[in-house]
């Protein structure tokens, strides 16, 4: 999630949260491997990656709301387990582990099939007119969108930050725990500069809608099926509207519906996200909250 944006900007293009799709496990898995450094080791010296996974804490969402770690630190939705929280201590803390990754799966305009270098990304980030610290409120990825990330370092001996390398090493351990099943990974940071604490829990709880839209296949669908049928032309438009001044790239329909969803159901925070902001009446606005939310069930 971004800054609220007061005025009109340009629509970012190109965004292709959805086309992360090369084999969710494969490259998960390949990657992890590589990491390792067991393509090369004897089938015997395998280390047991289960056994090195330290557990992760399952915590409910209001737990979660209420944690503000001094350190970045991983976590495990209670609701759904499915979902993998990171919780930064500053918004500084999240950019350096996210904010390249954010430029691989979702900026318009960058590479796709690469890792931006230090420069080129603090270069990417100036031009949105944003810092390190700003570019991102909350960010939220597929298992198979990091995964890509990490492949693709890994393909280009890339070298990771600090940062980064503790979120590689968070990606595994997610990995682990998932058994080889698709997770979520979505992240927030603590209150402070751009971030107050009302706006904090809005954007967790955010992302988590978010980690709900690519865990849960049955809401994945739904949420497609009433952005299509349920959200008339002019609302659609509203929503789209409002989310290209947000900065979100409205050429992008699945993203369109997967950041209505969200916004509706998950942001509660009138700065964020309100009727007035995205231009309909509050009883409009209140019909497809019923909508999209009766197709949420939770695991
Ligand atoms: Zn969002």
């Amino acid at each position: 999630m971004r800054l609220p944006r007061p005025t009109a900007r340009p629509a970012r293009t190109g965004l292709v949260r959805g086309a992360a799709a090369l084999g969710v496990i494969g490259a998960a898995l390949a990657a992890t491997w590589a990491w390792m450094g067991t393509a090369s080791s004897p089938p015997h010296a395998l280390p047991p990656p289960v056994a090195v996974a330290p557990a992760v804490p399952l915590l409910a969402e209001a737990e979660l709301m209420a944690l503000f770690p001094d350190r970045p630190t991983l976590l495990r939705l209670r609701e759904n387990p499915r979902v993998f929280v990171l919780l930064f201590p500053s918004l500084a803390a999240q950019g350096a582990a996210m904010n390249r990754a954010a430029a691989l799966v979702e900026k318009a305009g960058l590479p796709r099939d690469r890792l931006l270098d230090g420069v080129e990304l603090a270069a990417a980030i100036a031009r949105s007119g944003d810092t390190a610290e700003t570019w991102y409120l909350g960010h939220d990825y597929r298992s198979a969108d990091l995964a890509r990330f990490l492949a693709l370092a890994e393909r280009d001996r890339v070298a990771l930050t600090e940062a980064e390398l503790w979120l590689r090493a968070q990606f595994v351990e997610a990995l682990t725990l998932s058994g080889g099943e698709p997770f979520a990974l979505v992240s927030v940071a603590n209150p402070g500069g751009a971030l107050d604490a009302a706006m904090r829990s809005a954007v967790l709880r955010h992302e988590i809608g978010h980690g709900h839209y690519f865990t849960l296949p049955g809401f994945t669908e739904h949420v497609q099926r009433v952005w299509r049928t349920g959200f008339s032309e002019a609302e659609r438009a509203a929503y789209r509207a409002y989310l290209g001044r947000e900065g979100y790239d409205t050429g992008n329909d699945e993203l369109m519906a997967n950041e209505a969803m969200a916004y509706t159901l998950f942001t509660p925070d009138p700065r964020l996200f309100s009727p007035a902001l995205v231009g309909l009446p509050p009883a409009a606005v209140e019909r497809l909250r019923e909508l999209l939310h009766s197709g949420l069930a939770l695991p």
